[in-house]
């Protein structure tokens, strides 16, 4: 194998239905094929009007129009009577979409200029398209709808079958420019493993239904098309990740690990208990106060990572020490008697504060971002740590000296720094080990903190010197990388016995927690905390209650004697987690 094959082609998108899919693809037939347009922007310019027609023509082409209208429309109402819940709702909208005297008119007002009344419905169609485009959010999220049923219409009016859903004779995974809510609508789930369109957004109808039908599922993934018909691909829901021709054995097997966990997911309502009764803390990552109340609502043990940069992305200016104070204690609020990690702003690269002061630079991963921010404004941290320790007067109780750590630490002197100006104010420091540089020489940061929290996104992301925003460099970015584990395993040794006999708590709160296989290593290789969204919350739970801590330690070992990232999760894989 050379070299380059070895870099598995990677599409990414934006996972709706977390899981795992693999199988053979079927495309579905676009609807501009069935439409026979040469686009979607232009379906009608392909034909040049004629000479308006009489009254009598005019007359005919409408009731031709009205009629297959009206047929599809029926067809739509028959499927919504044998549907239930959303699926016989959005039928039941498409089908009034179809009778839409509006668009009657439109299509009337196209064939007075001269247009066939096939062109003249596509015309129309285009009209609307443009001004729900033109409405944006969730009315721009019906064009699909509209180009749907015009496509039915179009086919009726050439005496053409339906377009949609192609037949699977074997379970497969269905992919589409962007699916139509009446062909999501009739989805058999036994024989649709997974969905991925290229198009569409969290909300749109083909996410909903594969929500409800519980179908892996991924939206705007860019790049789909040049995924053959008939090509084998492995979807990652959880991760939004499209992998083309991967390794059979361990696709297949990662799906079926997959669907088992899926199937145990549904039931799970914590605690995190491995097999042999271990406690795990599994924490949840959360932005703000509504986040922390969800997370509170369910099975979560706390919150490992609270990323307060996420909560004033949209601000101008910077938030009053008292609003801030009051956002902080309702997130600590949310868990009066647990453990709740406040991380501090990480401004910066891709997450930008227009009141955090940093200006253009040509490289801002490796720029002014995280703690680095405090050389350009050393008030904006003081205050927030301010604004903090008054949240846990506030609150009190387990919060009265909130945990709070530093994101993009890379220096003793930074980490130093930042625990002093928190012991000042009452907090329990810590920091996030991001920075290949921490990791390395973590034993010199120990002295001064609390407690480490792994963020596994940049770590991974610094130690491949690969973009992690970037798809082509996604399978450099993996967190299974052999070079990512081993530093992992290394911190976790050296927290274990810091200086002073102490052993200071290393949680993971990076999306490596969120793999339910990958989780399992990583309390193998000594973590002792995990953090992941409250959506994965039950997938690794659920995954941890099928392992004793020896197993995890043998699973850590496996993946640790691999060479590449494939290896490590295949060989996990296949050794049970
Ligand atoms: C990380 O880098 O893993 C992390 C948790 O921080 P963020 O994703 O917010 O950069
Ligand atoms: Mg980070």
């Amino acid at each position: 194998m050379t070299q380059q094959s070895q870099v598995e082609p990677i599409i990414r998108g934006t996972g709706v239905v977390a899981g795992l899919a693999y199988g053979a693809v079927r495309w579905v037939g676009r609807v501009e094929d069935a439409a026979a347009g040469p686009g979607k922007g232009g379906q009608a310019e392909g034909t040049p009007p004629g000479p308006p027609p009489g009254e009598e023509q005019l007359e005919r082409d409408r009731e031709r129009f009205v009629a297959a209208a009206t047929t599809v429309a029926g067809r739509l109402d028959q499927r919504a009577s044998l549907a239930t819940g959303v699926s016989a709702e959005v039928l039941s909208a498409n089908a009034v979409l179809a009778r839409d005297r509006g668009w009657a008119k439109a299509v009337v007002k196209e064939l007075k200029k001269g247009l066939g009344v096939e062109a003249a419905t596509m015309a129309a169609t285009e009209t609307f398209v443009a001004m729900f485009t033109r409405v944006g959010g969730r009315q721009a999220e019906r064009i699909t709808d509209l180009r749907d049923i015009c496509a039915r219409v179009v086919a009726e009016l050439r005496g053409l079958p339906e377009p949609g859903i192609p037949e699977f004779d074997e379970p497969g995974v269905l992919l589409a420019d962007d699916l139509a809510p009446a062909d999501t609508a009739g989805l058999d789930a036994a024989k649709v493993l997974g969905i991925v369109i290229e198009h569409g957004g969290p909300t749109s109808h083909t996410a909903i239904i594969a929500r409800q039908l519980g179908i892996p599922c991924v939206v705007a993934a860019a790049g789909l098309a040049a995924v053959p018909d008939g090509a084998r691909v492995l979807v990652d829901a959880g991760a939004g990740t499209v992998t083309v021709d991967p390794d059979e054995d361990s696709a297949v097997g990662a799906a079926a690990a997959d669907k088992r966990l899926r199937d145990v997911a549904a039931g799970w309502t914590g605690p995190a208990v491995l097999a042999d009764g271990h406690e795990v803390s599994l924490l949840a990552n959360v932005q703000d106060a509504g986040g922390a109340e969800a997370a509170a609502a369910g099975p979560a043990g706390g919150i490992g990572l609270f990323r307060t940069e996420l909560a004033f992305l949209d601000r101008p200016t910077e938030p009053s020490a008292d609003e801030q104070a009051e956002l902080y204690a309702r997130v600590l609020g949310a868990f009066p008697a647990a453990k709740v990690v406040t991380r501090t702003l990480d401004a910066g690269s891709d997450k930008p504060l227009a009141f955090a002061g940093m200006t253009e630079e040509d490289n801002p991963a490796l720029g002014v971002r995280g703690i680095r921010v405090d050389l350009i404004d050393r008030g904006l941290l003081d205050r927030q740590l301010d604004a903090l320790a008054e949240a846990g007067r506030r609150v009190g109780g387990e919060h009265s000296s909130p945990w709070v750590m530093a994101p993009m630490i890379s220096t003793v002197d930074e980490a130093r720094d930042f625990a002093a100006r928190c012991r000042e104010r009452g907090l329990t420091p810590g920091i996030m080990v991001e920075v290949p540089a921490v990791a390395v020489a973590v034993d010199r940061f120990l002295p001064h903190v609390d407690f480490l929290s792994i963020g596994t996104n940049d770590l991974t992301q610094y130690v491949m010197a690969a973009d992690r925003m970037s798809s082509d460099l996604a399978a450099l970015t993996d967190p299974w990388q052999p070079a990512v584990l081993r530093l992992i395993r290394s911190v976790a040794e050296a927290a274990a016995r810091a200086p002073g006999g102490r052993t200071v708590p290393v949680g993971v709160c990076g999306e490596a927690a969120a793999d339910p296989q990958l989780a399992c290593v990583l309390l193998g290789l000594g973590v002792s905390s995990l953090s992941v969204a409250t959506a994965a919350l039950p997938f690794v739970g659920a995954a941890l209650g099928e392992v004793t801590l020896e197993r995890c330690r043998e699973l850590a070992a496996l993946a640790l004697d691999c060479d590449t990232a494939r290896e490590a999760r295949a060989a996990v894989m296949a050794g049970g987690a």
